[in-house]
C-alpha cells in the first residue's frame, strides 16, 4: 500500500500498477497532461487487470496523445465566459469560482484537462479579492459554485476565508462546492475542513464518483462527517465507457451514493476534451441506460443525464423523453417505464 500520491511513471511502475514495458508511454503522456493517483485509489486498482475501472480512470494511456477532429482544447467554452481570472459566468444567476487548479487525482477523461495540474495557476490573494469583487458587484448572482481544480485541496484556513467572504455577500443564497476529495482522499475531510465550511447560508457539496468500488468505508465516513455538519450532499458522475456504462454498475453506484446520503444530481455525458475518445459512449447508449434505470430503481437514484454543449452554450438534459404530442393539440402520448404508450388525458370511455 503506497502512502504518497503517485505522480511519475517510475512511481506507478514501482507500485506495481503498470508493467515496466508501459513506463515510456506513460512518461510521454505525463509531459502533456498531469498525472496523480492517491493512495486510496491506488489501493483499489487490481494490478494486471487491463480493464480495471479504477485504473482506467487514473492511469495514462497513449491514446491521450491522439486527438479526434471533434475534440476541443476548451470543450465547454470556459475561457470565453471568464470576465475576470477565476470566474466563469455563463448563466445569469450563478458563477463558477475557481480558486485552485490542482486536483488530488487527475482523471484521464477530465473536461478541464488542459487547465488543471499541480503547476496550474491558482488565484493569489489579490486575484481572489478581484474575483470576489466581481460577485459582490452583481446582485443578480444568487449562487457561487466553488470548483477548480478541487477546492477541498485548499488548506482549511484558505477554504474558511473563501466561505466567510461568500457568506458575507447579502445577495447570495447558496455556496456550492464541487469536489472529488471525499472519495479519492477521504482522510482530508477532517474536523478542520468541515469547520471551514460552516456558514449562515446554505452550503452544498457535490461529490464526484463514477464507480461503486470508489465508495469505500473511508469515503462513506468522510461523507458522514459532512452530512453530520448539516451539509446537503449531491452526487456527480460521468458516464464512461469501460467504467460504468452498464445498468448494473450505475444502479450499484447510485444506490451506494443514496445510502451514503448523497443524492445523485447529474450524470454527465463526457465532454469533447482532447485525447478522451476511449471514454465516450454514444448519446443513444446513454439514453438507453437511463431508460433501463427508470421504473426499476428508486427515483432517489435517478440523476439527470446532461450534456454540456460544446462552445459554452450550456448544460441541458439529454435523457429519454416519455411524452410525444398526440393528434389533437391537447393530447399527448406518454410512455410508461415498461415501454407501453398511453393517451393523456385518457380517452373518454364509451358508455
Ligand atoms: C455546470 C456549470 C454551472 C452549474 O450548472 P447547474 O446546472 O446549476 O449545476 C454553472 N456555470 C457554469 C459555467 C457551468 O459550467
Ligand atoms: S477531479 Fe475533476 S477537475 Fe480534477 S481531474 Fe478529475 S474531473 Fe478534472
Amino acid at each position: 500500500m503506497t502512502r504518497r500520491t503517485l505522480r511519475r511513471s517510475d512511481e506507478l511502475v514501482a507500485a506495481g500498477l503498470v508493467p515496466p514495458a508501459r513506463a515510456a508511454e506513460i512518461a510521454a503522456v505525463a509531459e502533456h497532461f498531469a498525472v496523480a493517483v492517491t493512495p486510496a485509489m491506488a489501493a483499489l486498482i487490481e494490478p494486471g487487470d487491463a480493464a480495471d475501472p479504477i485504473a482506467r480512470q487514473f492511469l495514462p494511456d497513449a491514446g491521450e496523445l491522439e486527438s479526434a477532429p471533434e475534440e476541443l482544447a476548451d470543450p465547454i467554452g470556459d475561457r470565453r465566459l471568464s470576465p475576470v481570472k477565476g470566474i466563469v459566468h455563463r448563466y445569469p444567476d450563478r458563477v463558477l469560482l475557481k480558486p485552485s487548479h490542482a486536483c488530488p487525482v487527475y482523471c484521464r477523461f477530465c473536461f478541464r484537462r488542459e487547465q488543471v495540474g499541480p503547476g496550474g495557476e491558482g488565484l493569489d490573494a489579490a486575484e481572489l479579492e478581484a474575483a470576489l469583487d466581481y460577485i459582490r458587484a452583481r446582485p443578480e448572482i444568487w449562487e457561487v459554485i466553488v470548483t477548480g481544480g478541487d477546492p477541498f485541496l485548499l488548506s482549511p484556513r484558505r477554504l474558511g476565508l473563501v466561505v466567510r467572504a461568500l457568506d458575507a455577500i447579502p445577495h447570495l443564497g447558496v455556496i456550492r462546492f464541487h469536489t472529488r476529495v471525499p472519495i479519492v482522499e477521504p482522510r482530508r475531510v477532517g474536523p478542520a475542513l468541515v469547520r471551514a465550511l460552516k456558514a449562515e447560508k446554505a452550503v452544498y457539496v457535490a461529490i464526484h464518483a463514477n464507480h461503486p468500488r470508489e465508495l469505500t468505508r473511508e469515503a462513506r465516513a468522510a461523507c458522514r462527517r459532512l452530512a453530520r455538519a448539516g451539509i446537503p450532499l449531491l452526487g456527480q458522475s460521468v458516464l464512461l465507457k469501460g467504467v460504468n456504462d452498464d445498468a448494473a454498475t450505475l444502479t450499484e453506484l447510485f444506490r451506494g451514493l443514496v445510502a451514503m446520503r448523497v443524492k445523485p444530481y447529474y450524470l454527465h455525458h463526457p465532454d469533447l476534451a482532447r485525447g478522451t475518445a476511449r471514454f465516450r459512449p454514444t448519446l443513444a447508449q446513454g439514453r438507453a441506460l437511463m431508460r433501463e434505470l427508470r421504473g426499476r430503481v428508486s427515483g432517489l437514484c435517478q440523476p439527470s443525464y446532461v450534456l454540456d454543449l460544446p462552445g459554452g452554450h450550456g448544460k441541458v438534459p439529454v435523457g429519454p423523453c416519455y411524452a410525444t404530442p398526440g393528434e389533437a393539440e391537447t393530447e399527448w402520448l406518454i410512455e410508461d417505464p415498461w415501454g407501453a404508450r398511453h393517451a393523456y388525458p385518457p380517452r373518454p370511455q364509451r358508455r
